[in-house]
C-alpha cells in the first residue's frame, strides 16, 4: 500500500503533472455546500424542481414510484447540462441506471466511477441513505466537468440497491457495459451522519484486484487536501451495498460512507431520514474528499507510465520483472532509445546507460524501481519494475 503511495508522489516528481494537479485542487475548491444542498433538496422533495420543462417535486424514490422516474430524468438533464454523454440502460420493466460519462482523452476505454444509489426504501424520504451520495455524485460531475482525463470518469447512478444491489450488479464488469476496462469503482452511501461527532471517514475495501492500494490513497488523499476527517479502512468492507456488486465480480472498488459500525445512523430506512437529521458540515467534507479521490485517481494514473497509454502496443517492455540478476528492455524499434535510466523510490538515480539490451542489477537493492526510457524524441515511457 505504501509502495503505491511512494510511486505516486515518485511519479509526481517527474512528470508535468502540476497543471494536472491544480486541476483537483481547483475542483475540489469549487464544491459548493449551497449547490450540494439545493441537489439533497431536490432529491428528498423539499424543493421542486422543472423536470423536462415541468415544475415536480420528487416524492418517494423507491422503486416503481413516480419519484424514482422523475430523479432518474432530474439526473439525465442535470449531467446533459454540464456536458456529459448519457447511457440511460433499463435492466428491467422498471429499473434504470443512470450513467453519465466523459469519454477519456487518451484510453476512452479505460474508466474511473463515482457512484451512489439514488434509489430509497419506501416511505422515507432517504436524506442519508443515499441522497447524500446522489448529490455528491452530481457535485462531482459539475466540478469536474470542464477537466480533460485521461480515462473515461463515468458518474453512475445505481437503482434498485434497496432491493437487493440489483442496479450495480447489472452493470458490473460483465454487465451490458462491460466494454469500458474499469480500473475503479468509488461508491457513496450514506455520507451525512455523524452522530458522535469524531468525523470518521469509513473507507471500504477488500483484497480484490487494487482495492486496498485506492483505500490507502484516498486515505492519503484526505491529509493532502487537509480535508478535516479521520479515515478509518474498513478491511473487510461492507457488503451490502453497491461496491460488493463489482467486488463479487472480482472488480477493484472501494466505499466512502459514514461509521457504519459504532455511529451507524438511527434514522436509517425510517421516515426521520430527512436533511434536518443530516450532519451537513460533515457531510459536505465527505463530498470533497470523494471528489478529490475521483479527481486525483482518474488524471495520476497518467503518470505511472506512457507505454501504458499506447492501447495495442506498448514501444518497450521490461522482463523478467520481477529480476534479481539482470533486466533487459525490449522496444520497438522504430522508436531510437537514447537513454534508460532507474530510479529508485525516493526518486535518487541509481543506473543508467545506453545499452538496453542487458542491464546488470545484483548491485541494487530489493524493491519496486522505476525505469524511464528516454528516446530520441525526447518522449519518456516509464515503467515499474520489481528487484528481487
Ligand atoms: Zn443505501
Amino acid at each position: 500500500m505504501r509502495i503505491l503511495f511512494n510511486i505516486c508522489l515518485f511519479t509526481l516528481l517527474f512528470t508535468n503533472v502540476n497543471a494536472q494537479q491544480i486541476a483537483c485542487v481547483d475542483a475540489v475548491n469549487a464544491v459548493s455546500n449551497d449547490t450540494l444542498l439545493s441537489f439533497m433538496r431536490i432529491l428528498t422533495g423539499l424543493d421542486s424542481v422543472a423536470i423536462s420543462g415541468q415544475k415536480q417535486v420528487i416524492e418517494s424514490r423507491f422503486k416503481n414510484n413516480p419519484g424514482n422516474v422523475q430523479t432518474e430524468d432530474y439526473l439525465i438533464q442535470t449531467c446533459i447540462s454540464y456536458g456529459y454523454q448519457i447511457e440511460n440502460i433499463p435492466f428491467s420493466d422498471i429499473g434504470r441506471n443512470i450513467i453519465a460519462y466523459k469519454p477519456g482523452a487518451i484510453n476512452p476505454k479505460k474508466a474511473f466511477i463515482i457512484s451512489g444509489h439514488f434509489d430509497a426504501v419506501p416511505r422515507t424520504r432517504g436524506a442519508d441513505d443515499n441522497a447524500s451520495g446522489t448529490a455528491a455524485v452530481l457535485e462531482a460531475a459539475r466540478v469536474l466537468k470542464d477537466i480533460s482525463f485521461p480515462y473515461t470518469i463515468i458518474f453512475a447512478f445505481w437503482d434498485e440497491e434497496e432491493v437487493g444491489l440489483v442496479g450495480s450488479r447489472k452493470f458490473a464488469p460483465d454487465g451490458p457495459l462491460g466494454y469500458w476496462d474499469v480500473q475503479l469503482m468509488m461508491n457513496l452511501d450514506m455520507i451525512a451522519w455523524d452522530g458522535n461527532n469524531d468525523s470518521l471517514a469509513m473507507i471500504h475495501t477488500k483484497p480484490i484486484g487494487n482495492s486496498i492500494a485506492y483505500a490507502d490513497s484516498l486515505a492519503s488523499i484526505c491529509k493532502q487536501y487537509q480535508i478535516p476527517l479521520n479515515p478509518f479502512i474498513r478491511n473487510p468492507g461492507e457488503s451490502a451495498t453497491d461496491q460488493e456488486a463489482f467486488w463479487e465480480k472480482g472488480a477493484t472498488a472501494i466505499g466512502l460512507t459514514e461509521d457504519y459500525d459504532f455511529d451507524f445512523s438511527p434514522h436509517w430506512h425510517l421516515p426521520s431520514d430527512s436533511i434536518q437529521n443530516c450532519h451537513l458540515p460533515y457531510f459536505y467534507r465527505m463530498a470533497r474528499l470523494a471528489i478529490a479521490g475521483i479527481c486525483e485517481f482518474t488524471l495520476r494514473t497518467r503518470s505511472v507510465s506512457v507505454a501504458e497509454f499506447q492501447a495495442s502496443k506498448p514501444r518497450a517492455t521490461v522482463w523478467p520483472n520481477p529480476s534479481k540478476k539482470e533486466l533487459h528492455i525490449d522496444h520497438d524499434h522504430q522508436f531510437q532509445l537514447n537513454e534508460w535510466r532507474i530510479y529508485n523510490l525516493q526518486g535518487v538515480l541509481v543506473d543508467s546507460g545506453k545499452d538496453a539490451s542487458t542491464i546488470a542489477v545484483n548491485q541494487l537493492l530489493s524493491g519496486m524501481y522505476l525505469i524511464e526510457i528516454d528516446w530520441a524524441n525526447s518522449e519518456l515511457t516509464r515503467l515499474k519494475w520489481v528487484k528481487e
